[in-house]
């Protein structure tokens, strides 16, 4: 049983690894042979259905996010990816997940607006530098904790920019196309209905400049967001999966747990990490 399981693994992991990366763990295909007590013929062991659909599931994925996932114990890897599944059971079942896939190709329609919305109001956690900025409640709390710890480390992080509604996306996406053109607004800008900021769980931190990744602020986030539950959207060097340019201002919540397991498993990319969830319970 225990042989054949391995064999299993052996192929899972040449799937998990396009190239010949092996960042985390040690690659099952290096791990020493155990000795041979087997009988020589023998029947194969049914394979577990999870290892299954994982292999299904690995295989729909796009080449690159196949290469981004490190070499790694498949059965690791199913146990890290249950652990993130049975904590967003616990999220509020009455609005979209905190996992939902939202990007240019996914969406949520025009009437969508998170069910628990909370004004920002002026406190002592971090600064806002708007008064018609807004939450849903989980990111409100986890922001405000977040915005603790920063400032115990001396740093006052400012929020600029929160949930956006379908019609501000409308009116924000056609002026920056008025005055950059289509294709270099589809960069920045999203068209309305596919912004993480009409989830009401991303924030735009600092002045929404290249220039924020210069500034203590940023510096801490990059060090220490995911600890919060904030995972950086749209890293550079990534325009072609995300669909946008590198914004370092620009996090989302998705809980620490998913933070751990987009930084173990997706080479830190949150994209690849949802579109991994959103494959897995799409497929049979
Ligand atoms: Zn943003």
């Amino acid at each position: 049983m225990k042989k054949t399981l391995f064999i299993i693994a052996v192929f899972v992991v040449s799937l998990f690894t396009g190239c010949a990366k092996s960042k985390a763990g040690t690659p099952v295909s290096q791990k020493p042979v155990e000795s041979n007590t087997q009988p020589a013929a023998q029947a194969p062991a049914p394979v577990d259905p999870k290892i299954q659909k994982l292999n299904r599931v690995l295989m729909s994925m796009s080449d690159r996010c196949k290469e981004a996932i490190p070499n790694g114990d498949p059965a690791e890897f199913l146990a890290d990816l249950e652990k993130v599944l049975q904590i967003e059971k616990a999220f509020p079942s009455d609005d979209l997940s905190l996992y939902y896939l939202i990007d240019k190709k996914h969406t949520v329609s025009a009437d969508y607006e998170p069910t628990h919305l909370r004004k920002l109001v002026a406190n002592n956690d971090y600064i806002i530098n708007k008064t018609t900025l807004s939450l849903r409640e989980d990111a409100a709390d986890a922001l405000a904790e977040m915005g603790r710890a920063a400032k115990k480390d001396g740093i006052t992080l400012d929020v600029s920019s929160t949930y956006r509604s379908y019609e501000t996306q409308e009116r924000t996406f056609n002026y920056w196309v008025s005055v950059d053109g289509l294709e270099e607004a589809e960069r920045e800008s999203a068209r309305p209905g596919t912004s993480q900021h009409q989830l009401g769980a991303a924030v735009d931190f600092g002045n929404i400049e290249d220039s924020y990744a210069l500034t203590d602020g940023c510096k801490w986030l990059n060090a220490h967001a995911q600890e919060y539950g904030w995972s950086l959207s749209f890293p550079q060097g990534y325009e072609d999966i995300t669909g946008y340019r590198w914004e370092c201002w620009h996090f989302r919540y998705i809980g620490v747990e998913a933070c751990r397991f987009q930084k173990k498993w997706f080479s830190d990319i949150q994209q690849f990490m949802f579109e991994f969830i959103d494959a897995w319970k799409n497929m049979e």
